[in-house]
């Protein structure tokens, strides 16, 4: 391990003590000469601008951050230690403009151009699901992804209040229909809750997308859960997108769109290590939203897969870097 990008450990520095950066990283910043010698950058982008109905997830960054002090280093389930496969860091959070969508969208994509282009694999924490969208245009572009979506929903509506395009309910269309996104190697996992009308999930069916909603998945399990899924994304490069109303309330109440009848955590983290050894290029934690769960355990559990991605990011990124 790189011992200038290790965690701040709790035996010298009580966990609770000192500045809160993603799992206790150095913080870089761009001009930092340690940006070249970053392999996974972990991200805030506080931005809710897309959400349709209750807004909060733009204090998602700050408080995961506190909370992401707890998780240690090592895996106990996998025995990965992300922080000795690779060297990770705080890259802070993505500029955005709470008052201007496109705007936002458009300073997001650049900061994560930038990361991209270092050869840094990002790991995101919104901000509501759309920005997966600018993220996905800053790494995907002329090398479509597959994905792993677990989620309540599957952000592939067209429109929202007639004619707007970019919702948090509407990423993973945009996506599709940007070609950043291939909807043959897209899983959707966790699908559920009432629609407006009935088919809404035809379209993104027609292009492709395997949905595995929350009766299927509770019906075949964890382990065919994850061979299904690692069927359709195959070898090609993932990204892991994880909106944290795929869990029940009663685990996250801390989001903007809950939906009842949801997975557990212990479920999430065992999908989560199943993607081991998948061609994961990046990542995101998305739709904590503090506000509705001034506890922070809503955000413990969004840090805690944040760190549950990021072994199985790791471990990818260090068998790319060998091949
Ligand atoms: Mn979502
Ligand atoms: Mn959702």
């Amino acid at each position: 391990m790189d011992k200038r990008f290790a965690p701040t450990t709790g035996t010298v520095l009580p966990r609770f003590a000192g500045i809160a950066t993603f799992m206790r990283l150095p913080w870089l910043q761009e001009g930092d000469a340690l940006l070249e010698e970053v392999d996974i950058g972990l991200v805030g982008i506080p931005w809710d601008g897309g959400t349709t109905n209750r807004a909060g997830a733009r204090h998602g960054p700050r408080q995961l951050r506190d909370l992401s002090t707890l998780v240690r280093n090592v895996n106990r389930a996998s025995g990965i230690n992300p922080f000795a496969l690779c060297n990770c860091a705080d890259l802070g959070d993505a500029p955005v403009n709470p008052v201007d969508l496109d705007d936002t969208l458009a300073r997001v994509e650049r900061f994560l151009a930038a990361i991209h282009a270092r050869g840094i694999a990002p790991l995101c924490a919104g901000g509501d699901h759309l920005v997966t969208l600018p993220v996905m245009r800053a790494i995907a572009r002329g090398r479509p992804v597959g994905m792993v979506h677990f989620d309540a929903h599957t952000d592939t509506w067209d429109r929202y209040f007639g004619d707007a395009m970019f919702t948090h309910g509407t990423p993973f269309r945009r996506a599709i229909e940007e070609g950043l996104l291939d909807p043959r190697r897209t899983v959707q996992i966790g699908i559920r809750g009432a629609l407006y009308r009935d088919a809404e999930d035809d379209w993104g069916e027609r292009q492709g997308i395997t949905i595995i909603d929350i009766d299927e998945m509770k019906r075949l399990g964890v382990e065919e859960t994850i061979r299904r899924a690692r069927a359709i994304v195959g070898d090609g490069p993932t990204y892991a997108s994880f909106d944290v109303d795929f869990l029940d309330p009663v685990y996250a109440p801390g989001t903007g769109t809950p939906e009842i009848g949801g997975a557990t955590t212990w479920e999430a983290q065992q999908l989560v290590r199943g993607l081991r050894g998948l061609d994961l290029v990046g990542g995101d934690v998305v739709e904590v939203s503090p506000p509705f769960d001034a506890s922070g355990n809503t955000a413990l559990v969004g840090a805690t897969m944040m760190f549950e991605i990021l072994c199985v990011l790791a471990e990818a990124r260090h068998a790319r870097r060998r091949r």
